[in-house]
């Protein structure tokens, strides 16, 4: 038990080992880090163990080829764009894509946002340097502000009280339309009607939205009326990578007596903290909640199949998924000795591609920018591999937003490269617009059929 300086003595739910721990950040003021941990570990969870159970059973139905998975959301959330519109907006986007998913590749979909939780960032390097001023790298709005001043770049401690606070809300308002009608098919249209409803895609989405409409009035017309048109189950994910912040979020589940996240449904490793004999494999070997690992072109056979074993060691079903982030230029090579490795181990993980990691680049103006050709090719190649190995292409890892950035490049009516300034927010990497994920849905619907 340790004595807290506020006087609350906090007895952590696991005694964490000290281990080699990458990419967190150094508190100033470490009085006031464990002052804000205690708070923390006294906070309300966010989710309950019992959804996140409910997770890894869908999550096992993708395992086993019968269903698909949707990540998405922003690479960085921050708590400026923490809005209802902006929530909405996101939310909308998950719903159109994975309605065009489920009608085109007739499979369920399990949705997973990648938001409520996305406020830590790691980086490729500790510090910044502009014009001779070096000051700590923007870790994530969870860790301090992205202004290029030192008050606004010291780590501050209860910014990780304000990550709660926020992801609360957020999933406050995504509870609220899922479960609340706003996510009812017969609101297929209502979804498309903004400024996407014009574009390529929308105009697609609209001809779909409108044979759905027709099966549901066949099917009311018959009596039928199912729950499940109503509703949606939509989970919530994010990268577990300040452990400062996660690990006073871990509770005992009363029904099982095992150690859950609450901080999320899903939690991740991201390709920099995979250390298997760092602390953030530990943390999610020791969590019961479903979790994946990024894997990066470096990755070699033998240290996924070490990662496999870490984290799924009882190869529970649904419990791993190995998020593969190769470059369109690589997929082709690098995953299949990987795919074969883990299956030679009589592995079942849950296989998804995240097309946006390995295609970053830098634009002739400075923007770090994506092409949404070299997305879409190596969501081609992941699936080219799988179906060639005869495993199931689980999924796809996406970084977007509702709204009509100009981050990405192309697609059939999106930015050219020389239109990155135009509306440019991403506080960290370049996310597909709502219309190129669209349009990226339509094309991963047909891969799937
Ligand atoms: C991310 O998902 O934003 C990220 C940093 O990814 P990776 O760990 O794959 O580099
Ligand atoms: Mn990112």
């Amino acid at each position: 038990m340790t004595a807290q300086p506020d006087g609350l003595a906090m007895t952590p739910v696991i005694d964490w080992p000290d281990l080699p721990a990458a990419q967190q950040p150094v508190w100033p003021d470490p009085e006031a880090l464990a002052r804000v941990q205690a708070q923390l570990s006294l906070q309300p969870p966010l989710v309950f163990a019992g959804e996140s159970d409910n997770l890894r059973a869908e999550l096992a139905r993708v395992a086993a080829g019968e269903a698909f998975v949707l990540m998405g959301g922003d690479c960085a959330e921050t708590f400026e764009a923490n809005t209802a519109d902006s929530i909405r907006a996101r939310l909308k986007t998950l719903l159109q894509m994975s309605v065009v998913l489920t009608y085109g590749a007739g499979m369920p979909v399990v949705k997973i946002g990648r938001m409520a939780g996305q406020y830590f960032k790691p980086r490729s390097k500790p510090t910044e340097a502009r014009t001779g001023v070096e000051l700590p790298s923007y870790f994530g709005d969870g860790v301090n502000a992205i202004d290029f001043n030192p008050q606004a770049r010291r780590p501050d401690p209860s910014r990780l009280l304000a990550a709660y606070n926020a992801s609360s809300a957020a999933l406050n308002l995504v509870r609220a339309f899922t479960q609340g009608g706003y996510a009812d098919l017969r609101q297929v249209h209502a979804w498309n009607q903004d400024f996407v409803r014009d574009s390529p895609a929308g105009q697609r989405y609209e001809a779909m939205a409108a044979n759905i409409d027709r099966a549901l009035t066949f099917m009311h017309a018959c009596g039928a009326n199912p729950e499940e048109f109503r509703r949606v189950d939509f989970y919530a994910g994010h990268e577990a990578l300040v452990l400062d912040y996660e690990k006073p979020l871990v509770r005992i589940d009363s029904r099982t007596g095992l150690p859950y996240s609450v901080s999320g449904h899903f939690l991740w490793v991201g390709e920099r903290t995979r250390d298997p004999h760092g602390a953030h494999v530990d943390f999610a070997a020791r969590i019961h909640n479903p979790i994946g690992v990024k894997l990066g072109p470096g990755t070699t056979p033998e240290a996924a199949a070490e990662l496999v074993e870490q984290l799924d060691p009882a190869n529970t079903p649904g419990r791993l998924t190995l998020i593969t982030r190769m470059g369109a230029d690589k997929v082709r090579d690098s995953l299949p000795p990987i795919i074969e490795k883990v299956r030679a181990s009589g592995r079942q993980v849950v296989w998804v591609c995240d097309p946006m990691h390995g295609n970053t680049r830098t634009a002739a103006s400075g923007h770090k920018t994506r092409l949404f050709d070299d997305i879409e090719d190596e969501v081609t190649g992941f699936f080219e591999v799988h179906r060639e190995l005869g495993s199931h292409p689980g999924g796809i890892h996406i970084e977007l937003t509702g709204d009509d950035v100009t981050e990405c490049v192309g697609g059939t009516d999106g930015p050219q490269e020389d239109q990155l300034g135009t509306r440019y927010e991403t506080a960290c990497d370049p996310r597909l617009n709502r219309e190129q994920s669209l349009e990226l849905a339509f094309d991963v619907a047909e891969m799937l059929q």
